[in-house]
């Protein structure tokens, strides 16, 4: 079993769950959310259920998956502090 087999339809029709349970917010910074992300990793047990995932949006959930600083030219962190 790869990784990869979590991408499927079903996990297309969870990732909207919690999107929606969410309403569509990152749960790391408030901003639009298009991913779900898992709460506890896959590599440490975590499961494909609601209750372990957030909403998340594509910058933070890239961030964390796979601990690599997102270098985008456009993105600044300051952005982040203004919304607060
Ligand atoms: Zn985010």
């Amino acid at each position: 079993m790869s990784k990869q087999s979590s991408r499927g339809p079903a996990w297309e029709a969870l990732r909207q769950a919690v999107l929606e349970r969410d309403g569509y917010t990152c749960a790391y910074c408030g901003r639009e959310a298009t991913t779900a992300d898992h709460v506890t990793p896959k590599a440490q047990g975590g499961r494909d259920e609601l209750s372990n995932l957030v909403a998340a949006c594509l910058p933070c959930n890239s961030k964390k998956q796979d601990r690599v600083l997102i270098r985008n030219a456009g993105f600044n962190p300051r952005w982040l502090d203004s919304l607060w």
